[in-house]
C-alpha cells in the first residue's frame, strides 16, 4: 500500500448466489478472503483491498453499490463471479452504483486438478461462465468498466488492478478539487478555455476566479523573515545558485526574494482555500506601481509555481484550467512512481529526420522534479507580460526515456481525452534561453504524433508523466466516460483519422442508449 493512498480503499464484492446451497457459499466467502488478502500482501497495489462478501440476491448487491456510494473511503469497486451470479440480479445495483468498476475474470483455482475433478470442485469454480453471464449485463447497461482477466495472483493481472486504482484515487481526489484562476484566460485563446459547468458535471473539479485583492490580502501578511529563510535556508540549498545572485544588496537577490514572497503568497492562499491547482496570467499581476509600492508581484511567479508543481498543485500558465486539472490529476496518480510529473508547452520544432523532436518548455513554469541534474537559480530578464524585469526560474534540462502526455478538451458538446506515448531524448543547454526544457518525439514518429494530435484538436499545453502509460489514461477516460484518443507506436495517421470520424458518431448515440 502506498502511504499517500492511505485514506482510501478499494471494495472487492464476489456474485454467488444459493443455487449449490449454502455450504458452497460458505467456501466461496473463505476462498475470496484468501485472494483478498493475497491481492493486499502482493505488495503490488497501492491501495488497500476490502472485501465485502458474497452477494446473493438482488438486495444483497443493491445494498453493497448503495453503501460503496456513500462511503468516503471508498474509491472504487472490484467484482468477480465465482459462479453464475444471474446477472439480472445484478441490475439494480448496477444503476445505483456511481463509483469506478472494474471487473475481475479470475478462478480461485489455479490448474484443472484432471484426476480429482468432481462437481464439488465445479461449484465452487464456475467463474468461466459465471463472469460472461454477468460481463453481458454491464454491457448491455452500457456501464462504464475495466475489465481485467488473468488468474489473481499472477503480477500481469495485479498490476492492470494496481493501475486502475492509481486512477480512482486520482478520481477521488478530482471530485474533490478546487482549481483557483488567478486572472482569467489569455485573451482570445480558444483552447484554454471552455465550459466549466460541464466540467464540474463530467470530470468533478470546481473551477473558481480569485481576484488580486484577495491575493494581496495574503501577500500583506507574509512575514519578511519567514521569505528570508525560505530563500536561504531552502533556495540557496536545494538549488545550484550563482554568489552573485547571493549579494543581498544586488538586483538578483531582490528578485529571487520577491519571487519568493510570491510562493508564500499563493502558497497560504491555496491552503486557506483548500485549493488543489491554479493558474496563471502574465498579464494580470495586480499593481502595475509594483516598482514603486512595493506591494504586488514584481515578476510573473514562475518559481513559485514551478516549487507549487513539485508539491503537488496543479498548475496551467495563461489562465488554462483545464491543463491545471489534469496537471494535478497526472501528480497525484503519480505519487511513488519514478521520474516525475509536468505541466509542458509545445515550444519549438527541430526537422532531423527519422529524429524530428519537439522542445518542450515555457516560459518558466517547468516542474523541476523531471529535471536530470540539479536545478540552477537563476534571474533573467523576461520582457513577456504587464511586468518586463528581471524574473526568477528554475532551468535544467530533464531526465530521458519514455513518458506519456495528456491533454483534455472541450469540444462544445463534450470533451476529448488526448494522450500521446512520447520518448524523451537528450536535450542541449540553452545559454540565450534560460528555461527548463524537456526534449521528445512523439509516437510512433513526429509526423504522424503530431498529425494525429493536431486532428483530435489536442492544445500546445499538456501534462506529462514518465510513470504513467496510456493505460492509466484509458482507465481514466473510461471512468469520466469520455472520449479517448491514444496515440502511440501502434497508431496510423488515416487510422486514427477514421477513429476520429467514428467517435463523433459514436459518443453521440450511446449517450442515447442509456
Ligand atoms: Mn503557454
Amino acid at each position: 500500500m502506498l502511504k499517500a493512498f492511505e485514506q482510501f480503499e478499494v471494495w472487492f464484492v464476489t456474485g454467488a448466489q444459493l443455487l449449490y446451497g449454502g455450504d458452497a457459499v460458505v467456501q466461496v466467502d473463505g476462498h475470496s478472503k484468501e485472494m483478498v488478502e493475497g491481492l493486499n500482501q502482493s505488495g503490488r497495489l497501492p491501495v488497500k483491498v476490502v472485501y465485502k462478501g458474497t452477494a446473493n440476491n438482488t438486495h444483497e448487491v443493491a445494498e453493497v453499490m448503495a453503501a460503496a456510494n456513500t462511503d468516503k473511503r471508498c474509491i472504487g469497486v472490484i467484482t468477480w463471479m465465482h459462479t453464475f451470479s444471474p446477472a439480472k440480479m445484478w441490475i439494480h445495483g448496477l444503476q445505483i452504483l456511481r463509483k469506478p468498476l472494474l471487473h475481475l475474470h479470475t478462478q480461485y483455482n489455479e490448474k484443472i486438478p484432471y484426476d480429482t475433478i468432481d462437481m464439488d470442485f465445479m461449484n465452487l469454480n464456475q467463474s468461466a461462465h459465471g463472469d460472461r453471464e454477468y460481463a453481458h449485463i454491464l454491457t448491455r447497461m452500457r456501464k462504464p468498466r475495466k475489465t481485467v482477466v488473468g488468474y489473481w495472483k499472477d503480477q500481469k493481472t495485479q498490476d492492470h488492478i494496481a493501475v486502475w486504482q492509481r486512477v480512482c484515487a486520482g478520481w477521488a481526489d478530482a471530485q474533490d478539487c478546487l482549481i483557483l484562476r488567478f486572472g482569467d484566460q489569455m485573451n482570445n485563446v480558444a483552447v484554454t478555455d471552455g465550459d466549466k459547468v460541464a466540467a464540474e458535471q463530467v470530470l468533478g473539479y470546481h473551477v473558481d476566479y480569485c481576484p488580486f485583492s484577495e491575493v494581496m490580502r495574503f501577500f500583506d501578511q507574509v512575514k519578511d523573515e519567514d521569505v528570508t529563510a525560505l530563500v536561504k535556508d531552502v533556495y540557496f540549498k536545494e538549488y545550484a545558485v550563482a554568489d552573485a545572485l547571493k549579494d543581498e544588496a544586488g538586483e538578483g537577490y531582490r528578485r529571487i526574494w520577491n519571487s519568493a514572497k510570491a510562493e508564500l503568497t499563493l502558497r497560504a492562499l491555496l491552503k486557506a482555500y483548500g485549493a488543489k491547482a491554479f493558474t496563471t496570467n502574465f498579464d494580470d499581476l495586480g499593481d502595475v506601481n509594483v516598482e514603486t509600492t512595493g506591494r504586488g508581484f514584481d515578476q510573473i511567479p514562475g518559481l513559485a509555481s514551478q516549487r507549487l508543481m513539485s508539491d503537488g498543485y496543479g498548475f496551467g500558465a495563461e489562465g488554462d484550467w483545464k491543463s491545471a486539472a489534469l496537471c494535478r490529476t497526472t501528480w497525484f496518480m503519480s505519487q511513488g512512481l519514478p521520474g516525475g510529473t509536468s505541466f509542458l508547452e509545445d515550444y519549438t520544432l527541430n526537422f532531423d529526420g527519422d529524429n524530428t523532436s519537439i522542445l518542450e518548455s515555457h516560459m518558466l513554469e517547468i516542474n523541476p522534479d523531471i529535471a536530470e541534474e540539479k536545478p540552477r537559480l537563476e534571474v533573467h530578464f523576461l520582457g513577456i507580460g504587464v511586468r518586463k524585469v528581471q524574473t526568477a526560474r528554475l532551468v535544467f534540462t530533464t531526465k530521458q526515456g519514455a513518458g506519456v502526455t495528456a491533454t483534455v478538451v472541450d469540444l462544445g458538446n463534450r470533451f476529448r481525452l488526448i494522450v500521446n506515448d512520447v520518448d524523451l531524448i537528450k536535450s542541449q543547454p540553452l545559454p540565450k534561453l534560460p528555461v527548463a526544457s524537456a526534449l521528445w518525439i512523439p509516437q510512433p514518429s513526429f509526423e504522424v504524433g503530431v498529425g494525429c494530435w493536431m486532428n483530435a484538436g489536442g492544445t500546445h499545453h499538456s501534462c506529462f508523466s514518465f510513470g504513467l502509460t496510456d493505460e492509466y489514461w484509458r482507465d481514466y477516460a473510461e471512468i469520466a466516460d469520455i472520449e479517448c484518443c491514444i496515440i502511440n507506436n501502434d497508431t496510423t495517421y488515416e487510422g486514427f483519422r477514421q477513429d476520429l470520424r467514428v467517435n463523433e458518431v459514436y459518443y453521440m448515440l450511446s449517450k442515447a442508449l442509456r
